[in-house]
């Protein structure tokens, strides 16, 4: 217990409620519920008021807060191949015309209606498309471009292959796929086609004699991965706000650099197969190209993997229709106040998702989050209130672009920078047994403890924790969900994880009409026991960060954090050629990382010494002074955490992509969800330019700096 608030319960009270209320049950019914029917961005109002509802329901103060956002809905598409008949063939002797081709194979662009399935067979099932792509119909060759990351065009331009004019087939994986689609746009391409190759599946493919989903595990074949090709590397949220909401109104930005103006569609390997083969004998093979390339999954159907490019009478037609639109969206937003309104907690999950099912992305996450607020809803029934205040988000148009969390931060901004202790992010609850978990390193340590709590659905060795089952691996924080403005924009500490699948699961069919709710329940999450569990954590961590009189950040874990990231960017400089890891332009950095460590670690000393003292000290009611004293001392120290982060943010922003304020986490500007740290240095090295090394340098190094004085201050 403790004086600085009161509440009816104490700590280990909230915390038991918090591990017991969770129930497999319950979440496996708000799954059902999320995944009976279409939830694209802005088209989900009725699951806005659903979810508003059972909230309200919960005893949390809720209201809706909606966005006017640019966006796209599919009208169209098709993708052909087309062969040029052969002149003698043609009986008149007239020649090669337009009339002389033939369509070698018309891909079908949809997905199996599948018994076993019940999101497969809706009416209304949501076609597969580009969130933000280009209208367009080309007629060209194509190259396959392998993962069509910045290094494989690198690869491609260096072996002199044709791409100006050409359409690119691409395998999704390694890097955001609007990526893709850019670099391939800024290469004079002219549309892009994209494909899941089963040889990314992991062990549980067709290929090794595994069932294909619904019989078995291994990946449906004609599943095609829906997606956002936004830039995500020049700002996440509507593309015609940058760093403002999207109200009704508002001025709107011209968007050219931030979606693409070249086609693009994705496919299933069963639509990209008979394209692949085409490709048989043209131009070389992946597997001999460079050392980095391999063939693909498709090898055991006959597809060699040439890079082409295709003949000149073999083309491709891609023709994409989207309509856009300018429409509201809704995120529904939960709040506890707490004793202290001036520092706040936030928890949020997005709700809408590119299927009718959407089991696994987002909705095991938002079950997970109703879980969590029933809980603290029947704590708050005991008489429980909070120290802290606590905000949760059920977020719209993630998908698209992180619409509805991205508009949000901008809206409420100064709010969040005056009053956020930190953002709790879960996206993919489960879709398979294994933590993940990425973190700003001042939240590594809560999250760990709170790990040690919270027994494992997997108790092959009977009352392990999920700590003890983890990899123990800590991500830096990327982007490619809603924690992206928390963390880059608004400089709040921020994680997010989830329980996710490996290399030997039943695959994932990720943005494809099967990530429904009968593959959860056959495959995924089959007792909803990971659902559950995935609420105890965020609850828990949560419940420690809004409840420890002594806020639970540590800075020491930030210093240990630079001090690697200051490593690896020398390491990278200097396999780059920057000269060694000794040369004197780190000095600054490394003295700036030295001065942070050493006022972090007194800081969290003092931080560790005024919470023992506050439990500990038995303070004599007539001696109220040394109370006020210890009250002011922990509120001092508790401002020094919460504004720590915000120490990184640098206002003018990244180059090229100001929206982007962080100094030391930002997303990789051409991978989009691997994280890129100290951004701006390791772009002066990609880009061979010393000046911008320095520069970056320089700014990294004060950025530090100001953040250790602010701790000693
Ligand atoms: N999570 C979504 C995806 O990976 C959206 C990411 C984004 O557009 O930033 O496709
Ligand atoms: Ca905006
Ligand atoms: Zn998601
Ligand atoms: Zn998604």
């Amino acid at each position: 217990g403790g004086w600085m608030h009161k509440t009816a319960l104490d700590f280990e009270e909230l915390q038991s409620i918090l591990l017991n209320t969770p129930e497999a049950e319950q979440a496996r019914e708000s799954s059902q519920y999320y995944t009976s029917g279409p939830h694209l961005a802005g088209k989900n109002l009725s699951q806005a008021l659903w979810t508003l509802e059972k909230w309200q329901g919960y005893g949390i103060e809720s209201s809706i807060v909606d966005y006017d956002v640019y966006i796209n809905y599919p009208r169209g598409h098709r993708l052909a191949l087309l062969e040029k008949i052969d002149q003698k063939e043609t009986a008149d002797g007239r020649g090669n015309t337009e009339e002389d081709w033939a369509v070698a194979y018309e891909a079908r662009l949809e997905e199996n209606v599948l018994d076993g399935d019940k999101s497969s067979q809706l009416a209304d099932r949501i076609p597969t498309f580009h969130g933000y792509s280009a209208s367009g119909n080309v007629t060209a060759p194509y190259v396959f471009v392998n993962y069509g990351t910045y290094r494989d065009f690198e690869e491609l331009q260096a072996a002199n292959v044709s791409l100006e004019g050409k359409i690119a087939l691409a395998k999704y994986g390694g890097v955001f796929r609007g990526l893709k689609v850019k670099r391939a746009q800024e290469l004079g391409m002219v549309g892009t086609v994209i494909y899941t190759d089963p040889g990314d599946d992991g062990e549980v493919t067709e290929e090794n004699g595994v069932a294909t989903y619904p019989d078995g595990p291994a990946r449906e074949p004609s599943s095609v991965q829906r997606g956002s090709v936004q830039f995500l590397s020049f700002a996440p949220g509507d593309p015609t706000t940058p760093g403002y909401p999207s109200k009704p109104g508002v001025p709107r930005q011209p968007i050219d650099h931030a979606i693409p103006h070249i086609p693009s569609i994705p496919i299933s390997y069963e639509d990209a197969l008979p394209l692949l083969k085409s490709l048989n004998g043209h131009g070389p093979e992946a597997s001999s190209f460079n050392k980095y390339w391999r063939q693909g999954g498709l090898k055991y159907k006959g597809v060699k993997y040439n890079i082409g490019p295709s003949p000149e009478s073999l083309l491709l037609n891609l023709v994409n229709e989207q309509e856009y639109v300018t429409t509201p969206l809704w995120n529904v937003i939960g709040v506890i106040n707490g004793t202290l309104q001036d520092e706040v907690v936030v928890l949020g999950n997005h709700r809408d998702a590119w299927i009718a099912g959407g089991a696994g992305d987002p909705n095991s996450g938002s079950a997970a989050l109703n879980e969590v607020i029933r809980s603290f809803g029947l704590a708050l029934q005991l008489g429980w209130k909070p120290m802290r205040t606590i905000v949760f988000a059920s977020w719209d148009g993630e998908e698209y672009g992180l619409i509805g969390s991205t508009e949000w931060v901008e809206e409420y901004l100064p709010w969040l920078s005056s009053s956020a202790v930190a953002y709790l992010n879960v996206d993919v609850g489960t879709n398979g047994p294994n933590f993940k978990l990425s973190a700003a390193p001042l939240l590594n340590q809560v999250v760990q403890e709170t790990l040690k709590l919270v027994s494992s659905p997997n108790q092959t060795t009977p009352g392990q924790s999920v700590y003890q089952v983890w990899d123990k691996h800590i991500s830096t924080m990327g982007s490619g969900s809603d924690f992206t403005a928390f963390q880059d924009f608004a400089g709040i500490p921020s994680i997010d994880m989830g329980f996710g699948s490996d290399s030997k699961s039943a695959v994932y069919h990720y943005h494809s009409n099967y990530d429904s709710f009968d593959w959860m329940e056959r495959y995924g999450d089959p007792s909803f026991k990971y659902h559950a569990t995935i609420a105890k954590v965020w609850a828990l961590v949560a419940a420690r960060l809004v409840e420890t009189p002594v806020l639970q950040l540590n800075a020491t874990e930030y210093s240990i954090g630079l001090e690697k990231y200051i490593d690896s960017v020398k390491q990278k400089a200097e396999d780059a050629g920057y000269g060694d890891k000794e040369d004197d332009r780190w000095a600054p950095l490394e003295l700036s990382a030295a001065h942070f460590r050493f006022a972090a670690t007194i800081h969290d000393a003092t931080a560790a010494q005024l919470l023992y003292d506050y439990y500990n000290n038995d303070i004599p009611w007539w001696k109220p002074w040394k109370k006020v004293k210890l009250y002011l001392a922990i509120r001092a120290i508790n401002t020094k955490y919460k504004f720590l982060e915000r120490k990184f943010l640098y206002p003018e922003g990244l180059d090229g992509r100001p929206w982007f304020k962080h100094v030391v986490f930002a997303p990789g500007k051409w991978t989009g969800y691997a994280g890129a740290t100290f951004p701006g240095i390791v772009e002066g090295i990609d880009e061979k330019s010393d000046d911008t090394v320095m520069k970056w340098i320089d700014i990294a190094s004060k950025a530090i700096d100001a953040a250790a004085d602010w701790l000693e201050e």
